[in-house]
Protein backbone atom coordinates (compact mmCIF):
# COMPACT_ATOMS: atom_id res chain seq x y z
CA UNK A 1 0.00 0.00 0.00
CA UNK A 2 1.55 3.50 -0.86
CA UNK A 3 2.37 5.38 1.85
CA UNK A 4 0.20 8.53 -0.08
CA UNK A 5 -3.11 6.97 1.27
CA UNK A 6 -2.31 7.02 4.71
CA UNK A 7 -1.76 10.82 4.86
CA UNK A 8 -4.07 13.42 5.68
CA UNK A 9 -5.87 15.74 3.85
CA UNK A 10 -4.03 18.46 4.95
CA UNK A 11 -0.84 16.26 4.59
CA UNK A 12 -1.72 15.99 0.72
CA UNK A 13 -2.29 19.70 0.16
CA UNK A 14 0.92 20.59 1.19
CA UNK A 15 3.01 18.03 -0.75
CA UNK A 16 0.65 18.66 -3.81
CA UNK A 17 1.14 22.59 -3.37
CA UNK A 18 4.73 22.03 -3.15
CA UNK A 19 4.82 19.71 -5.85
CA UNK A 20 6.36 16.71 -4.24
CA UNK A 21 3.33 14.74 -5.68
CA UNK A 22 1.20 14.78 -8.72
CA UNK A 23 -2.87 14.79 -7.95
CA UNK A 24 -2.91 11.83 -10.42
CA UNK A 25 -0.36 10.03 -8.50
CA UNK A 26 -2.81 10.89 -5.35
CA UNK A 27 -5.78 10.33 -7.45
CA UNK A 28 -4.33 6.87 -8.49
CA UNK A 29 -2.87 5.91 -5.52
CA UNK A 30 -6.68 6.35 -3.82
CA UNK A 31 -7.80 4.22 -6.54
CA UNK A 32 -5.58 1.23 -6.44
CA UNK A 33 -6.32 1.24 -2.66
CA UNK A 34 -10.07 0.84 -3.48
CA UNK A 35 -9.25 -1.26 -6.02
CA UNK A 36 -7.29 -3.84 -3.82
CA UNK A 37 -9.47 -3.64 -0.24
CA UNK A 38 -13.08 -2.80 -1.51
CA UNK A 39 -14.26 -5.89 -2.66
CA UNK A 40 -14.19 -6.55 1.24
CA UNK A 41 -14.72 -3.76 2.78
CA UNK A 42 -17.81 -2.35 0.08
CA UNK A 43 -17.76 1.29 0.89
CA UNK A 44 -18.45 2.25 -2.72
CA UNK A 45 -21.47 1.67 -4.88
CA UNK A 46 -19.93 3.59 -8.10
CA UNK A 47 -16.03 4.04 -8.82
CA UNK A 48 -15.64 7.32 -11.28
CA UNK A 49 -11.73 6.41 -12.23
CA UNK A 50 -12.35 8.21 -15.25
CA UNK A 51 -13.58 11.57 -13.72
CA UNK A 52 -11.42 11.44 -10.81
CA UNK A 53 -8.37 11.32 -13.04
CA UNK A 54 -9.22 13.88 -15.66
CA UNK A 55 -9.69 16.37 -12.84
CA UNK A 56 -6.76 15.42 -11.34
CA UNK A 57 -4.82 16.03 -14.87
CA UNK A 58 -6.49 19.39 -15.08
CA UNK A 59 -5.46 20.47 -11.76
CA UNK A 60 -1.90 19.38 -12.67
CA UNK A 61 -1.98 21.32 -15.42
CA UNK A 62 -3.62 24.32 -13.85
CA UNK A 63 -0.73 23.97 -11.33
CA UNK A 64 2.06 23.63 -13.76
CA UNK A 65 0.56 26.76 -15.57
CA UNK A 66 0.83 28.99 -11.81
CA UNK A 67 -2.66 29.04 -11.51
CA UNK A 68 -4.02 29.90 -7.89
CA UNK A 69 -5.86 26.62 -6.88
CA UNK A 70 -8.01 26.16 -3.77
CA UNK A 71 -5.31 24.50 -1.36
CA UNK A 72 -7.68 20.73 -1.04
CA UNK A 73 -7.49 20.70 -5.45
CA UNK A 74 -5.97 17.61 -6.05
CA UNK A 75 -7.06 15.96 -3.01
CA UNK A 76 -9.44 13.50 -3.80
CA UNK A 77 -12.82 12.72 -1.87
CA UNK A 78 -15.91 10.05 -1.80
CA UNK A 79 -19.71 10.92 -1.49
CA UNK A 80 -22.17 9.29 0.01
CA UNK A 81 -24.68 8.18 -2.66
CA UNK A 82 -27.58 10.17 -1.72
CA UNK A 83 -25.78 13.43 -2.81
CA UNK A 84 -26.88 13.80 -6.55
CA UNK A 85 -23.49 13.85 -9.11
CA UNK A 86 -24.22 15.30 -12.61
CA UNK A 87 -23.93 12.53 -15.35
CA UNK A 88 -22.89 10.18 -12.54
CA UNK A 89 -24.92 6.95 -10.70
CA UNK A 90 -26.87 8.64 -7.84
CA UNK A 91 -29.00 5.64 -6.30
CA UNK A 92 -29.39 6.83 -2.45
CA UNK A 93 -28.72 2.68 -2.24
CA UNK A 94 -32.44 1.97 -4.03
CA UNK A 95 -34.08 0.15 -6.15
CA UNK A 96 -35.93 3.13 -6.80
CA UNK A 97 -32.99 5.07 -8.75
CA UNK A 98 -31.04 2.53 -9.88
CA UNK A 99 -29.72 3.95 -13.17
CA UNK A 100 -30.66 7.41 -12.75
CA UNK A 101 -27.92 9.74 -13.62
CA UNK A 102 -28.62 13.22 -12.57
CA UNK A 103 -28.58 15.87 -14.63
CA UNK A 104 -26.99 18.43 -12.10
CA UNK A 105 -24.84 18.74 -8.80
CA UNK A 106 -25.67 19.32 -5.54
CA UNK A 107 -24.07 22.54 -4.54
CA UNK A 108 -22.13 20.51 -2.24
CA UNK A 109 -20.38 18.56 -5.05
CA UNK A 110 -20.64 22.04 -7.56
CA UNK A 111 -17.80 23.28 -4.92
CA UNK A 112 -15.62 20.32 -4.73
CA UNK A 113 -15.66 19.99 -8.26
CA UNK A 114 -14.67 24.16 -8.60
CA UNK A 115 -12.18 23.71 -6.09
CA UNK A 116 -10.50 20.88 -7.92
CA UNK A 117 -11.22 17.61 -5.71
CA UNK A 118 -11.29 14.63 -7.67
CA UNK A 119 -14.49 12.58 -7.11
CA UNK A 120 -13.46 9.08 -6.10
CA UNK A 121 -17.15 7.42 -6.33
CA UNK A 122 -20.23 7.24 -4.47
CA UNK A 123 -20.54 5.80 -1.41
CA UNK A 124 -22.71 3.36 0.51
CA UNK A 125 -25.42 4.07 2.53
CA UNK A 126 -28.69 2.79 4.12
CA UNK A 127 -31.78 2.85 1.22
CA UNK A 128 -32.59 6.68 1.35
CA UNK A 129 -30.23 7.02 4.58
CA UNK A 130 -32.95 5.52 7.33
CA UNK A 131 -30.95 3.08 9.27
CA UNK A 132 -27.96 2.98 11.01
CA UNK A 133 -25.67 -0.14 9.78
CA UNK A 134 -25.84 0.49 6.14
CA UNK A 135 -27.44 -3.48 6.12
CA UNK A 136 -30.71 -1.07 4.79
CA UNK A 137 -28.25 -0.76 1.59
CA UNK A 138 -30.39 -2.31 -1.40
CA UNK A 139 -26.77 -2.84 -2.67
CA UNK A 140 -25.36 -5.28 0.01
CA UNK A 141 -23.80 -4.23 3.27
CA UNK A 142 -20.56 -2.07 3.79
CA UNK A 143 -18.11 -3.87 6.56
CA UNK A 144 -15.94 -2.13 9.10
CA UNK A 145 -12.45 -1.78 8.38
CA UNK A 146 -11.77 -2.77 12.28
CA UNK A 147 -13.83 -5.71 11.90
CA UNK A 148 -15.23 -7.16 8.96
CA UNK A 149 -17.63 -8.95 10.44
CA UNK A 150 -19.31 -5.87 11.93
CA UNK A 151 -21.66 -3.33 10.58
CA UNK A 152 -19.77 0.55 9.77
CA UNK A 153 -22.71 2.86 11.40
CA UNK A 154 -24.99 3.94 9.30
CA UNK A 155 -26.40 5.23 7.45
CA UNK A 156 -23.03 7.10 6.26
CA UNK A 157 -21.48 3.59 6.98
CA UNK A 158 -19.99 3.67 3.04
CA UNK A 159 -18.28 7.41 3.21
CA UNK A 160 -16.72 6.38 7.12
CA UNK A 161 -15.25 3.48 6.18
CA UNK A 162 -13.83 4.55 2.82
CA UNK A 163 -12.08 7.26 5.42
CA UNK A 164 -11.57 4.75 7.70
CA UNK A 165 -10.06 1.35 5.14
CA UNK A 166 -7.77 4.70 3.71
CA UNK A 167 -9.75 4.46 0.23
CA UNK A 168 -9.95 8.35 0.50
CA UNK A 169 -8.71 10.76 2.95
CA UNK A 170 -12.29 13.09 2.65
CA UNK A 171 -15.89 12.06 2.21
CA UNK A 172 -18.95 13.72 2.46
CA UNK A 173 -21.86 12.40 4.66
CA UNK A 174 -25.45 13.50 5.78
CA UNK A 175 -26.50 13.87 9.27
CA UNK A 176 -30.41 13.45 9.67
CA UNK A 177 -29.98 11.75 12.84
CA UNK A 178 -26.69 10.84 13.22
CA UNK A 179 -25.79 9.47 9.49
CA UNK A 180 -22.24 11.19 9.69
CA UNK A 181 -21.25 11.10 13.75
CA UNK A 182 -22.50 7.41 14.52
CA UNK A 183 -20.80 5.81 11.87
CA UNK A 184 -17.56 8.42 12.70
CA UNK A 185 -17.56 7.02 15.90
CA UNK A 186 -17.51 3.04 15.01
CA UNK A 187 -15.48 3.15 12.89
CA UNK A 188 -12.71 5.22 14.58
CA UNK A 189 -13.04 8.78 12.19
CA UNK A 190 -13.76 11.89 12.79
CA UNK A 191 -17.55 13.23 11.41
CA UNK A 192 -18.93 16.46 11.71
CA UNK A 193 -23.11 17.51 11.24
CA UNK A 194 -22.61 21.30 10.88
CA UNK A 195 -25.35 23.63 12.16
CA UNK A 196 -28.65 23.12 10.41
CA UNK A 197 -28.36 25.42 7.54
CA UNK A 198 -24.09 25.72 7.66
CA UNK A 199 -23.98 23.59 4.55
CA UNK A 200 -26.58 23.72 1.33
CA UNK A 201 -29.22 20.94 0.87
CA UNK A 202 -29.37 21.88 -2.42
CA UNK A 203 -29.61 18.03 -4.63
CA UNK A 204 -29.17 15.80 -1.38
CA UNK A 205 -31.75 13.68 -1.48
CA UNK A 206 -33.94 14.69 1.14
CA UNK A 207 -34.78 12.51 4.00
CA UNK A 208 -35.91 14.71 6.36
CA UNK A 209 -36.05 18.14 5.33
CA UNK A 210 -36.14 20.13 9.03
CA UNK A 211 -33.12 17.82 9.80
CA UNK A 212 -31.03 16.67 6.68
CA UNK A 213 -27.31 18.53 6.95
CA UNK A 214 -24.45 17.42 4.49
CA UNK A 215 -21.38 17.72 6.71
CA UNK A 216 -17.21 16.11 6.11
CA UNK A 217 -16.05 12.93 7.50
CA UNK A 218 -12.56 12.30 7.84
CA UNK A 219 -9.46 11.09 9.69
CA UNK A 220 -8.95 14.00 11.52
CA UNK A 221 -10.01 16.85 12.64
CA UNK A 222 -8.37 19.81 11.08
CA UNK A 223 -9.48 17.76 8.03
CA UNK A 224 -12.67 18.14 8.62
CA UNK A 225 -12.14 21.58 8.96
CA UNK A 226 -10.99 22.22 5.64
CA UNK A 227 -13.83 20.51 3.98
CA UNK A 228 -16.41 22.05 6.60
CA UNK A 229 -15.33 25.83 5.33
CA UNK A 230 -15.11 24.53 1.68
CA UNK A 231 -18.32 23.07 1.53
CA UNK A 232 -20.76 25.63 3.77
CA UNK A 233 -21.72 28.70 3.23
CA UNK A 234 -24.93 30.08 2.06
CA UNK A 235 -26.87 29.13 -1.08
CA UNK A 236 -29.37 31.11 -2.60
CA UNK A 237 -31.11 27.77 -3.67
CA UNK A 238 -31.34 26.31 -0.27
CA UNK A 239 -34.53 28.69 1.20
CA UNK A 240 -32.89 27.45 4.84
CA UNK A 241 -29.62 28.61 4.00
CA UNK A 242 -27.80 30.69 6.63
CA UNK A 243 -26.83 34.24 4.97
CA UNK A 244 -23.30 33.52 5.85
CA UNK A 245 -20.03 31.36 7.03
CA UNK A 246 -19.84 30.12 10.09
CA UNK A 247 -16.67 31.43 11.06
CA UNK A 248 -13.16 30.32 10.87
CA UNK A 249 -13.07 26.50 11.62
CA UNK A 250 -9.56 25.48 10.32
CA UNK A 251 -8.18 28.10 12.85
CA UNK A 252 -10.15 26.66 15.74
CA UNK A 253 -8.30 23.10 14.89
CA UNK A 254 -4.66 24.91 16.05
CA UNK A 255 -6.24 25.81 19.72
CA UNK A 256 -3.65 23.89 22.31
CA UNK A 257 -5.54 23.91 25.10
CA UNK A 258 -9.15 24.58 26.47
CA UNK A 259 -8.85 27.27 28.87
CA UNK A 260 -11.83 29.12 29.81
CA UNK A 261 -14.14 26.46 28.41
CA UNK A 262 -16.98 25.35 30.15
CA UNK A 263 -17.65 21.44 28.89
CA UNK A 264 -21.39 20.12 30.09
CA UNK A 265 -21.79 16.78 30.49
CA UNK A 266 -25.34 15.25 29.61
CA UNK A 267 -26.57 13.55 32.50
CA UNK A 268 -29.78 11.93 30.35
CA UNK A 269 -26.94 10.72 27.29
CA UNK A 270 -24.62 8.01 28.90
CA UNK A 271 -26.32 5.94 31.68
CA UNK A 272 -27.87 2.51 31.64
CA UNK A 273 -27.98 1.51 28.21
CA UNK A 274 -24.47 2.33 27.48
CA UNK A 275 -21.61 -0.26 27.24
CA UNK A 276 -19.66 -0.01 30.23
CA UNK A 277 -16.66 0.10 27.40
CA UNK A 278 -17.95 3.45 26.01
CA UNK A 279 -18.38 4.60 29.24
CA UNK A 280 -15.09 3.98 30.11
CA UNK A 281 -13.58 5.21 27.30
CA UNK A 282 -15.87 8.88 27.45
CA UNK A 283 -14.53 9.16 31.33
CA UNK A 284 -10.80 9.07 30.52
CA UNK A 285 -11.52 11.48 27.54
CA UNK A 286 -13.45 14.02 30.20
CA UNK A 287 -10.22 13.49 32.15
CA UNK A 288 -8.11 15.16 29.18
CA UNK A 289 -10.10 17.82 28.60
CA UNK A 290 -10.01 18.75 32.36
CA UNK A 291 -6.05 18.39 31.90
CA UNK A 292 -6.22 20.76 28.92
CA UNK A 293 -8.02 23.61 31.09
CA UNK A 294 -11.98 22.85 30.74
CA UNK A 295 -13.63 22.81 33.17
CA UNK A 296 -16.38 19.92 33.49
CA UNK A 297 -19.91 20.18 35.31
CA UNK A 298 -22.39 18.21 35.02
CA UNK A 299 -25.83 19.44 33.23
CA UNK A 300 -29.21 18.01 32.58
CA UNK A 301 -31.70 18.15 29.56
CA UNK A 302 -34.75 16.04 30.65
CA UNK A 303 -36.27 16.78 27.86
CA UNK A 304 -33.61 14.74 25.50
CA UNK A 305 -35.54 11.57 27.47
CA UNK A 306 -38.19 12.35 24.78
CA UNK A 307 -36.07 12.90 21.90
CA UNK A 308 -35.84 9.38 20.31
CA UNK A 309 -39.80 9.15 20.25
CA UNK A 310 -40.04 12.42 18.95
CA UNK A 311 -37.83 12.13 15.95
CA UNK A 312 -39.11 8.75 14.90
CA UNK A 313 -42.11 10.45 14.21
CA UNK A 314 -41.14 14.08 12.66
CA UNK A 315 -38.58 11.98 10.44
CA UNK A 316 -41.62 9.23 9.04
CA UNK A 317 -43.81 12.00 8.68
CA UNK A 318 -41.22 14.10 6.85
CA UNK A 319 -39.90 10.87 4.64
CA UNK A 320 -43.03 9.89 3.85
CA UNK A 321 -43.98 13.21 1.83
CA UNK A 322 -40.63 13.79 0.39
CA UNK A 323 -40.99 10.15 -0.90
CA UNK A 324 -44.59 10.52 -2.34
CA UNK A 325 -42.66 11.41 -5.51
CA UNK A 326 -41.70 7.91 -6.21
CA UNK A 327 -44.66 6.75 -7.69
CA UNK A 328 -43.85 5.07 -10.98
CA UNK A 329 -44.56 8.07 -12.76
CA UNK A 330 -43.39 11.12 -11.73
CA UNK A 331 -39.72 10.02 -10.73
CA UNK A 332 -37.62 6.93 -10.51
CA UNK A 333 -38.58 3.00 -11.23
CA UNK A 334 -41.96 2.11 -12.82
CA UNK A 335 -43.44 -1.28 -12.64
CA UNK A 336 -46.78 -2.32 -14.18
CA UNK A 337 -48.88 -4.63 -12.49
CA UNK A 338 -48.43 -8.45 -13.59
CA UNK A 339 -52.43 -8.11 -14.56
CA UNK A 340 -55.66 -6.53 -14.39
CA UNK A 341 -55.88 -2.54 -15.18
CA UNK A 342 -53.18 -0.32 -15.56
CA UNK A 343 -54.47 2.14 -13.18
CA UNK A 344 -52.63 4.96 -11.15
CA UNK A 345 -52.94 3.36 -8.14
CA UNK A 346 -51.85 -0.12 -8.90
CA UNK A 347 -48.69 1.26 -11.27
CA UNK A 348 -47.95 3.07 -7.76
CA UNK A 349 -48.36 0.02 -5.59
CA UNK A 350 -46.85 -2.10 -8.08
CA UNK A 351 -43.81 0.36 -8.30
CA UNK A 352 -43.30 0.89 -4.75
CA UNK A 353 -43.66 -2.67 -3.43
CA UNK A 354 -40.49 -3.39 -5.83
CA UNK A 355 -38.54 -0.46 -5.46
CA UNK A 356 -38.65 0.15 -1.79
CA UNK A 357 -37.06 -1.73 1.22
CA UNK A 358 -38.88 -3.17 4.47
CA UNK A 359 -37.28 -0.11 6.42
CA UNK A 360 -38.46 2.43 3.87
CA UNK A 361 -42.17 0.84 4.07
CA UNK A 362 -41.97 0.90 7.51
CA UNK A 363 -41.38 4.80 7.87
CA UNK A 364 -43.74 5.53 5.09
CA UNK A 365 -46.60 4.00 6.63
CA UNK A 366 -45.71 4.97 10.26
CA UNK A 367 -45.06 8.57 8.99
CA UNK A 368 -48.35 8.78 6.67
CA UNK A 369 -50.12 7.10 10.04
CA UNK A 370 -49.27 9.81 11.85
CA UNK A 371 -49.77 12.53 9.22
CA UNK A 372 -53.33 11.28 8.65
CA UNK A 373 -56.55 13.09 9.73
CA UNK A 374 -57.52 12.48 13.19
CA UNK A 375 -53.72 11.40 14.42
CA UNK A 376 -52.20 14.56 13.36
CA UNK A 377 -52.46 15.66 16.59
CA UNK A 378 -51.86 13.23 18.87
CA UNK A 379 -48.39 12.25 17.08
CA UNK A 380 -46.88 14.49 15.05
CA UNK A 381 -48.23 17.61 16.80
CA UNK A 382 -47.25 16.06 19.75
CA UNK A 383 -43.73 15.54 18.74
CA UNK A 384 -43.16 18.94 17.82
CA UNK A 385 -44.04 20.16 20.90
CA UNK A 386 -41.55 17.47 22.47
CA UNK A 387 -39.27 19.58 19.77
CA UNK A 388 -39.14 22.80 21.24
CA UNK A 389 -38.85 21.54 24.91
CA UNK A 390 -35.77 20.00 23.71
CA UNK A 391 -34.54 23.28 21.73
CA UNK A 392 -35.55 24.25 25.03
CA UNK A 393 -33.30 22.23 26.93
CA UNK A 394 -30.04 23.57 24.44
CA UNK A 395 -30.69 26.60 25.48
CA UNK A 396 -30.91 26.62 28.83
CA UNK A 397 -27.64 24.31 29.12
CA UNK A 398 -25.49 26.97 26.65
CA UNK A 399 -26.61 29.24 29.58
CA UNK A 400 -24.17 27.52 32.17
CA UNK A 401 -21.67 25.80 29.48
CA UNK A 402 -20.10 26.23 26.10
CA UNK A 403 -20.52 22.67 25.13
CA UNK A 404 -22.25 19.62 25.55
CA UNK A 405 -20.33 16.26 25.23
CA UNK A 406 -21.58 12.57 25.44
CA UNK A 407 -20.43 9.43 23.76
CA UNK A 408 -21.40 9.12 20.38
CA UNK A 409 -22.92 5.99 20.28
CA UNK A 410 -24.09 3.54 23.07
CA UNK A 411 -22.31 1.05 22.01
CA UNK A 412 -19.28 -0.25 19.49
CA UNK A 413 -20.04 -1.36 16.43
CA UNK A 414 -22.23 -4.40 15.85
CA UNK A 415 -22.04 -8.11 13.91
CA UNK A 416 -24.25 -7.92 11.39
CA UNK A 417 -27.74 -9.36 12.07
CA UNK A 418 -27.55 -8.32 15.32
CA UNK A 419 -30.43 -5.64 15.21
CA UNK A 420 -32.10 -6.06 12.02
CA UNK A 421 -34.82 -8.06 12.93
CA UNK A 422 -35.39 -5.45 15.88
CA UNK A 423 -36.13 -2.04 14.47
CA UNK A 424 -36.35 -0.42 17.84
CA UNK A 425 -33.01 -2.36 19.14
CA UNK A 426 -31.43 -0.23 15.45
CA UNK A 427 -33.15 2.44 16.47
CA UNK A 428 -31.74 3.21 20.32
CA UNK A 429 -28.53 3.14 18.70
CA UNK A 430 -29.03 7.02 17.88
CA UNK A 431 -30.35 8.23 21.36
CA UNK A 432 -27.35 10.46 21.65
CA UNK A 433 -26.88 12.07 18.06
CA UNK A 434 -31.05 12.96 17.52
CA UNK A 435 -31.31 15.91 19.82
CA UNK A 436 -28.71 17.93 18.03
CA UNK A 437 -31.06 17.49 14.66
CA UNK A 438 -34.16 17.92 15.99
CA UNK A 439 -32.38 21.39 17.70
CA UNK A 440 -30.65 22.37 14.62
CA UNK A 441 -27.11 22.46 16.62
CA UNK A 442 -23.86 21.40 15.36
CA UNK A 443 -21.95 18.43 16.15
CA UNK A 444 -18.65 16.25 16.04
CA UNK A 445 -17.52 12.78 16.67
CA UNK A 446 -14.28 12.67 17.67
CA UNK A 447 -12.29 8.94 18.45
CA UNK A 448 -11.72 8.63 22.27
CA UNK A 449 -10.07 5.11 22.05
CA UNK A 450 -11.20 1.54 22.02
CA UNK A 451 -13.68 0.11 24.11
CA UNK A 452 -12.90 -3.30 26.19
CA UNK A 453 -13.95 -5.05 22.85
CA UNK A 454 -10.82 -3.69 21.01
CA UNK A 455 -13.85 -1.55 19.38
CA UNK A 456 -13.51 2.62 18.37
CA UNK A 457 -15.36 4.53 20.53
CA UNK A 458 -16.91 8.16 19.33
CA UNK A 459 -16.89 11.21 21.63
CA UNK A 460 -19.57 13.53 20.97
CA UNK A 461 -19.66 17.42 21.23
CA UNK A 462 -22.56 19.52 20.83
CA UNK A 463 -22.47 23.84 20.80
CA UNK A 464 -24.95 26.23 20.03
CA UNK A 465 -26.35 27.28 16.55
CA UNK A 466 -23.19 28.60 14.36
CA UNK A 467 -20.62 28.24 17.09
CA UNK A 468 -19.30 24.97 14.93
CA UNK A 469 -15.82 26.57 15.55
CA UNK A 470 -15.73 25.22 19.40
CA UNK A 471 -16.61 22.11 18.29
CA UNK A 472 -13.53 21.96 16.06
CA UNK A 473 -11.14 23.26 18.84
CA UNK A 474 -12.96 21.12 21.60
CA UNK A 475 -11.88 17.94 18.95
CA UNK A 476 -8.86 19.25 17.86
CA UNK A 477 -7.29 18.85 21.31
CA UNK A 478 -8.48 15.77 22.38
CA UNK A 479 -7.39 14.25 19.18
CA UNK A 480 -4.10 15.74 19.64
CA UNK A 481 -3.59 14.85 23.25
CA UNK A 482 -4.65 11.40 22.67
CA UNK A 483 -2.02 10.95 19.79
CA UNK A 484 0.83 12.40 21.85
CA UNK A 485 -0.03 9.45 24.70
CA UNK A 486 -0.59 6.75 22.21
CA UNK A 487 2.47 7.69 19.98
CA UNK A 488 -0.08 6.93 16.34
CA UNK A 489 -3.46 7.56 15.77
CA UNK A 490 -6.14 5.24 16.88
CA UNK A 491 -6.74 4.02 12.98
CA UNK A 492 -3.16 3.01 12.95
CA UNK A 493 -4.69 -0.20 15.42
CA UNK A 494 -7.27 -1.63 13.52
CA UNK A 495 -6.46 -4.91 13.06
CA UNK A 496 -8.37 -6.55 10.18
CA UNK A 497 -8.14 -4.38 7.59
CA UNK A 498 -7.92 -5.90 4.58
CA UNK A 499 -3.95 -5.54 4.35
CA UNK A 500 -1.06 -4.32 6.80
CA UNK A 501 -2.24 -0.60 6.72
CA UNK A 502 -1.87 -0.75 10.18
CA UNK A 503 1.40 -1.63 10.67
CA UNK A 504 2.03 0.82 7.72
CA UNK A 505 0.94 3.68 9.34
CA UNK A 506 2.36 3.32 12.23
CA UNK A 507 5.91 3.84 11.29
N1 LIG B 1 -29.97 6.26 12.04
C1 LIG B 1 -30.88 7.35 11.94
C2 LIG B 1 -32.12 6.91 11.23
O1 LIG B 1 -32.22 5.78 10.94
C3 LIG B 1 -30.22 8.51 11.29
C4 LIG B 1 -30.41 8.59 9.83
C5 LIG B 1 -29.65 9.72 9.22
O2 LIG B 1 -29.02 10.52 9.91
N2 LIG B 1 -29.73 9.81 7.92
O3 LIG B 1 -33.01 7.67 10.98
Amino acid sequence: MSEIVTATAAELSRRLQAKEVSAVEVTQAHLDRIAQVDGEVHAFLHVNDEEALATARDVDERRARGEELHPLAGVPIAVKDVVVTKGQPTTAASKMLEGWLPPYDATVVERLRAAGLPILGKTNLDEFAMGSSTEHSAFGPTRNPWDLDRIPGGSGGGSAAAVAAYEAPLAIGTDTGGSIRQPAAVTGSVGVKPTYGGVSRYGLIALASSLDQAGPVSRTVRDSALLHELIGGHDPRDSTSLPDPVGDLVEATEALDLRGMRVGVVRELGGDGYQPGVRASFTAALGLLEEAGAQVVEVSCPSFDYALAAYYLILPAEASSNLAKFDGMRCGLRVEPEDGPLTAERVMAATRGAGFGDEVKRRVILGTHALSAGYYDAYYGSAQQVRTLIQRDFAAAFEQVDVLVSPTAPTTAFRFGEKLDDPMAMYLNDVATIPANLAGVPGISVPSGLSDDGLPVGFQALAPVREDARLYRVGAVLERLLDERRGHPLLAEAPSLPTTVAQEATR
